[in-house]
This record gives structure tokens, C-alpha cells and sequence, in this order.
């Protein structure tokens, strides 16, 4: 695997689906390192990559320690349980997987005795899968504005996971409906609430997810090879 061919491939693939974007917005593309080592997170790095993501708090906070480097904006996108919020609330840029109220009450409660504020996006469930985190779409909005009286924790925007299908339509109308959820919800013009990221796409899919709308991706398959 050459970690810089991969990279600068996806690089000017990212390129590309922008120029069918119906924002023409930049995109963030967020590497994900799960799996991968200290050597490897460094090359991205040294190769003008600044945000990376992780899914497991442990390993989040392993490689914050190792990787020691204050230039590295690290991304919470996996599942984040309540009592290991404590290990990684200071330490990250944002937060991607916010869907539970118990979170953000936790969230709140670390950044409030620290007088700080942490930044999450909402994830949404969009393809309503039992196994996957996330509000229910339908529920997003209700969801946002119980979100709104805590304070320190500042709601950036939205994140998904689509379908692991192969169904294109299928995974545009899933894009189409994430860009107009948060469209709706910018233009309610919540006091504190930014609505600057959409997060999605993935190896499989994130030139359809910019093409309709996306702002920030999150891939690993693709620059890294694919993971044991
Ligand atoms: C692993 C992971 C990704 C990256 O997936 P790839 O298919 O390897 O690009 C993106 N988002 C989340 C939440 C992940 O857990």
C-alpha cells in the first residue's frame, strides 16, 4: 500500500466531485486511522493532512499520547459512551457522534467545570438501521432543540453513515435528504447553533455525498488499503 498515491488520488477525486457539488463548498477530508499505526498517522500528517478520526475512545486517546503533536486535529466519529467521555472531551476538535441526551448532559457537565466549549455535530440515522447509532431523521429537530440549553457543547452540524449498498440512487436520495435537513435546520437561525459541517461519506460513497452536499469526509479504506 503507498500510503501517498492513495492519498493523493483521493486527493484529486475529492477535486473532481466538488466540481459537480450543488455548494461548491471546500471539503474537509478527514482520515481515518482506526487500525492504524503511529507511522502511518505521521505520514498522512507530514503530507498536509490535519484532521484524522478515530472510533474507539481508547485508541483515540492511545495515539493523542503518542502522536503528541499539537497540529493534529483529532475527530471523534464512533460511538461515544457516556462514562469514557471523561478520557477524550479536552482533547478533540469534534465530536461526530452526537445522539443521545445522557451524551450531551455528560458533554455539558466536563466542559462547563472546565470552562471550555466542545463542538459535535448531531449524527443521523438515516437509513433507520437498527445496529448503527444516530436520531431517528425524524427526530432530528426535536432532538436539536432539547440540545440547545447546554451551553458548552456547540452543535456544528450533521453527520451520517449511509447504507452499506451499492444502490447509488438509493445512497443520493440518503445525501439528498441529510443536505435538506440541514439547510432547514440553518435557516431556523438557532441562537449558538452553526450548522457549518455536514459530515458525510465514506470510502464507498463520498464522491456521491459531495456531489450533494457534503462538506467533510471521513476515509480510511481508500488511503490506508483495507483493515484486518
Ligand atoms: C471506519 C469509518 C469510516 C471510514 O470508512 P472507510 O470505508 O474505511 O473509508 C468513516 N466513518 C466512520 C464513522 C467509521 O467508523
Amino acid at each position: 500500500m503507498n500510503i501517498k498515491e492513495n492519498l493523493f488520488k483521493i486527493l484529486e477525486e475529492i477535486e473532481d466531485a466538488k466540481k459537480y457539488s450543488i455548494t461548491n463548498e471546500d471539503v474537509t477530508l478527514v482520515a481515518v486511522t482506526k487500525t492504524r499505526t503511529i507511522e502511518e498517522i505521521n505520514e498522512v500528517h507530514s503530507l498536509g493532512i490535519d484532521n484524522i478520526g478515530e472510533n474507539k475512545v481508547q485508541e483515540l486517546k492511545n495515539k493523542i499520547d503518542l502522536l503528541n503533536n499539537s497540529t493534529i486535529n483529532y475527530h471523534m466519529i464512533g460511538n461515544l459512551q457516556t462514562n469514557k467521555v471523561k478520557y477524550i472531551y479536552d482533547k478533540v476538535a469534534l465530536i461526530h457522534s452526537l445522539d443521545r441526551l445522557n451524551l450531551i448532559k455528560e458533554l455539558d457537565k466536563r466542559a462547563k467545570n472546565d470552562n471550555i466549549f466542545i463542538n459535535c455535530l448531531i449524527q443521523v440515522n438515516i437509513g433507520d438501521e437498527p445496529q448503527k447509532g444516530g436520531v431517528a431523521y425524524e427526530e432530528t429537530e426535536s432532538f436539536l432543540e432539547k440540545c440547545l440549553e447546554y451551553d458548552n457543547v456547540k452543535i456544528k452540524g450533521l453527520m451520517t453513515i449511509a447504507p452499506n449498498v451499492n444502490d447509488e440512487l438509493f445512497l443520493r436520495e440518503c445525501f439528498q435528504k441529510m443536505f435538506k435537513l440541514k439547510e432547514k435546520i440553518k435557516s431556523k437561525n438557532y441562537k449558538e447553533v452553526e450548522m457549518q459541517y455536514l459530515s458525510m461519506g465514506m470510502s464507498g460513497d463520498f464522491k456521491i455525498a459531495i456531489e450533494e452536499g457534503s462538506n467533510m469526509v471521513r476515509i480510511g479504506t481508500s488511503i490506508f488499503g483495507s483493515r484486518n
